[in-house]
């Protein structure tokens, strides 16, 4: 299914070096908002920063494709000393084509870690590339975001249903 999970989990720092390895990704386009950060935050938590140091560690190459604006990615992005792609229009799959042209790898060696189902998740099925679907990070959610979680739960539902884990 298009949007229901293939992966999800509790996040960023629960995705490993060997999780990657056994799939054979070894370049991950990462969302912002609500998946390396809470929506509109500039804050890094040490364990996000300690999870980058682990990815960077074992090699693998790391880009932020945001649907956000370059205002609002540019800053968190150079904290993070990252590439980054804005204004990504996810589900769409520009932001995703502009991120392997500069990763310079075929997609078979990509994956996107995001929080959201009918962004970030659409997005890599229609690139063709696996979904490491995290839990949204961060306060309470405003009040579009919100109605997006809703209507994501049947498809969450689905991935339990058919023996998904929290990884
Ligand atoms: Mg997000």
């Amino acid at each position: 299914m298009l949007i229901t999970p293939e992966y999800l989990f509790s996040s960023v720092s629960a995705i490993t070096p060997a999780f990657l390895k056994e799939k054979g990704v070894d370049a991950l386009v990462l969302d912002v908002d609500d998946t390396l950060t809470a929506h509109g935050s500039q804050q890094l938590d040490a364990e996000v920063e300690q999870w980058l140091g682990r990815m960077r560690a074992a090699g693998v190459k790391l880009m932020i494709v945001s649907n956000n604006t370059k205002k609002r990615v540019s800053p968190f992005a150079a904290r993070l000393g990252l590439p980054f792609v804005s204004m990504a229009c996810k589900p769409l799959t520009f932001g995703l084509a502009a991120a392997r042209r500069r990763f310079g790898v075929p997609r078979a060696r990509m994956a996107i870690v995001g929080d959201q189902l009918f962004t970030d998740r659409l997005a890599a099925s229609f690139f063709g590339i696996p979904a490491l679907v995290v839990s949204p990070r961060g306060g309470p959610a405003r009040k579009d975001i919100q109605f997006k979680r809703r209507l994501e739960q049947p498809f969450l539902r689905r991935y339990y249903q058919k023996g998904g884990k929290l990884l």
